[in-house]
């Protein structure tokens, strides 16, 4: 009886320190920041019907993921959870909704990273897994892996039960439309450009970046990728990525989307970061681990190490874009060089911040 009595008291004093412990360690503050692609955003071609979509979009993904972090959930579910609505919701260049390659195909790219551990999972040139953030992750969680490509990863997502659909579910009536405007407007120049073969070469790959507008004008440049980054209450930061690359993109192409470090990186000692742009210049600059690295060894603050990198080098070798990020202490960035990027952010104050255009 003595026994038990002691047992019981023991029991009763190892809840009490794990209860103060865990109430201790968390926190009020925490931050969710979303985007959905950055590129020529303009008032001037949006219709009021199409700005609200995107707006709701973008609140749905804010939504999701506030009610986790708000829970005292992981900034790596929050995150997931954000851009799996973005993923699901056909306006945005991920999941449904994927922008088509030259050959009519839409190939998926997709990377999650979590800033506690440094662990990483992304997923490139997949065709048919719904969600790529969900096979990111279960890259990162259940295989030894960092990155997974084509047939391989997708064997895998579905040995890990996640759900496969047809190729043809990420059809969608504008994005076709897209691919066939970029692919006419490729040819136009490509006939009228007698000047050089370097010159053809050039705007072959211009063209790659090329979207439809809502009138169904060529509007070019617009990068429709969507990401999350949040800092949640236990202070672990992440980060997620996912896209269907460039319109007209060929040859097995990847962007910076998968790549970890470039288009996504996450180092809770540092930063989160998720971007959207011309990829080929993201990966060149490596550019979210060097923003990192510029806050850890230069010492620099968020705002100014991603005000360096999108608005001075990244239009100085001829890309652009922009990203989101928040940093260890919760502060946000959310710079671009393109006219607009939807983004959106939340705190624990609960106001949800949604913009589109330049201010
Ligand atoms: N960064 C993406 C890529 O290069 C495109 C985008 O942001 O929309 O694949």
């Amino acid at each position: 009886m003595k026994r038990l009595t002691i047992l019981f008291l023991l029991v009763c004093i190892i809840n009490a320190t794990y209860a103060q412990v865990t109430k201790t360690k968390l926190k009020d503050k925490y931050v969710l920041v979303v985007h959905g692609g950055a590129g020529t955003i303009l008032k001037s071609q949006m219709t009021p019907e199409k700005e609200k979509a995107y707006i709701s979009g973008l609140e749905n993904a804010l939504q999701i993921g506030n009610e986790i972090l708000k829970n005292g959930g992981s900034a790596i579910d929050a995150v997931e959870a954000a851009v799996i609505v973005l993923e699901n919701d056909s306006l945005f260049n991920a999941g449904k909704g994927a922008v088509f390659t030259n050959e009519g195909k839409n190939e998926l790219d997709a990377a999650i990273m979590d800033g506690k551990t440094l662990s990483a999972g992304s997923v490139a040139g997949i065709t048919t897994v719904k969600n790529p953030i969900k096979a990111a992750r279960a890259v990162m969680e259940k295989s030894p892996h960092v990155m997974m490509t084509g047939l391989g990863a997708e064997q895998f997502a579905k040995q890990q039960g996640l759900e496969i659909v047809a190729p043809s579910y990420f059809f969608t009536e504008n994005r076709w439309q897209g691919l066939q405007k970029a692919k006419e407007n490729e040819k136009e120049k490509q006939e009228t450009d007698s000047v050089t073969q370097i010159k053809r070469r050039e705007i072959a790959f211009s063209e790659l970046f090329f979207s439809l507008s809502e009138n169904g004008k060529i509007v070019g440049g617009k990068y429709g990728t969507v990401g999350a980054v949040a800092l949640d209450r236990y202070g672990n930061l992440a980060a997620a990525t996912s896209t269907g690359g460039m319109t007209n993109k060929r040859y097995g192409r990847v962007g910076d989307a998968p790549l970890i470090g470039a288009g996504t990186y996450a180092n809770n000692s540092t930063v989160a970061i998720s971007c959207t742009g011309w990829g080929e210049y993201f990966i060149r600059l490596v550019m979210a681990k060097s923003i990192s690295d510029m806050i850890e060894f230069g010492k620099m603050k968020l705002e100014v190490a991603a005000t360096e990198m999108v608005m001075k080098r990244l239009p100085a070798i001829g890309g652009d874009g922009g990203l989101i990020a928040v940093d260890k202490l919760g502060n946000i960035s959310m710079p671009f060089c393109t006219p607009g990027m939807y983004r959106a952010y939340i705190k624990n104050d609960g106001i949800k911040v949604i913009k589109i255009y330049k201010e």
